[in-house]
């Protein structure tokens, strides 16, 4: 189904430090990121006298350093007068709280987004350690990766400067008036708690964060604050709520390039789980941990960081397995869950 997805500008990229106009009003930014994932997409909305800011990038020096030019001169001599973040991650949160102090700009999120990230930005405590500790003892992880679980602690307060006190709510009825046009916004969960899209029908643009992505399936994620959430069963239910969105859509996502055929792409991402809780519930024909089946989905090597991803995301279709009745899980002499078919 991918080669229903046009990419509208094809392999063209702005360069580092510079911004590129991608659709009437609306200007592209791409910021690097030193992960397996190599850049974030930030967008620039025109509303007449000033810009409406879409997602900061990481709160690094190289990021800052690639915002100077960009505030100096890639704007047209017009100020940043709002920011608006989609969800708290640190690829998209991380320079926020820089920015607004240097344009003096109001920040826009909704309520669970802004929340997590002044929570977990503050949380340097030995319990949160202990709690990390404790969620991947019970997903099987080794005795030396669960230790690495802890070294690796809280590494979001490492890549994020710090979360402004105050912030302007966005809901599920709010609609933006930026540059004479309605922005319509969309909420979700499944990737983080409470997700923003922007759709403007009348241009037919829509700003698809992490939730809409191309070509990659967006993280979707058990976390240790909340062991037995369903976000998968969440992130489904976005996707199968997209039918008023118009066909033709041009989708400005967070990651890769902007790209028509959002209605194929979600498809797409809904039979990729699919196929996902087939296996695992395959995997677990015989009692198995979320590791065995993370080794089931992810047949590669990964590092501390991509490893608490992967057993999430594992975590994630076995807990919606568990709700549908196709599974259970009993806690073994190890002290980790073991799940297995009903
Ligand atoms: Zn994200």
């Amino acid at each position: 189904m991918t080669n229903s997805i046009e990419y509208v500008l094809g392999d063209v990229l702005p360069e580092p430090g510079t911004v590129m106009t991608v659709a009437d009003g609306v200007r592209w930014v791409r910021m690097p990121l030193p992960f397996a994932l190599n850049h974030v997409n930030l967008y620039l909305i025109d509303d007449g006298d000033g810009w409406v800011l879409i997602d900061c990038g990481l709160g690094d020096e190289t990021t800052r350093q690639l915002w100077e030019p960009i505030l100096a001169n890639g704007l047209d001599g017009r100020p940043i007068t709002q920011v608006l973040v989609t969800h708290y991650h640190p690829d998209h949160m991380g320079s926020a709280g820089w920015l607004l102090e240097r344009t003096g700009a109001p920040l826009w999120m909704t309520r669970s987004e802004w929340l997590s990230a002044r929570a977990i930005r503050l949380d340097d405590t030995e319990e949160l350690l202990d709690g990390i500790v404790a969620f991947y003892r019970r997903t099987g992880l080794g005795a030396t990766d669960v230790a690495d679980m802890r070294v690796l602690g809280n590494s979001y307060r490492r890549m994020v400067s710090p979360i402004p006190l105050t912030f302007n709510r966005l809901a599920a009825d709010t609609v933006l008036e930026i540059g004479g046009r309605r922005w319509m916004v969309m909420i979700g969960s499944g990737h983080s708690p409470e997700h923003a899209c922007l759709y403007c029908p009348e241009a037919e643009l829509m700003i698809g964060g992490d939730f809409l992505l191309p070509r990659i399936s967006p993280n979707i994620s058990v976390w240790w604050n909340e062991p037995d959430g369903n976000p998968l069963q969440d992130y489904l239910r976005f996707l199968d709520s997209l039918d008023p969105i118009a066909d033709q859509t041009l989708v400005l996502p967070s990651h890769d390039r902007p790209y028509r055929g959002l209605k194929p792409r979600a498809l797409d991402l809904t039979e990729h789980h699919d196929r996902r809780l087939d296996l695992a519930a395959q995997v677990c024909q015989v009692p198995s941990t979320a590791i065995d089946v993370m080794n089931a989905m992810f047949q590669r090597k990964m590092d501390t960081h991509q490893t608490r991803f992967a057993v999430g995301e594992s975590l994630a279709h076995l807990n919606l397995l568990i709700d549908q009745g196709r599974l259970s899980r009993h806690l073994g002499d190890d002290g980790a869950w073991r799940y297995v078919t009903t």
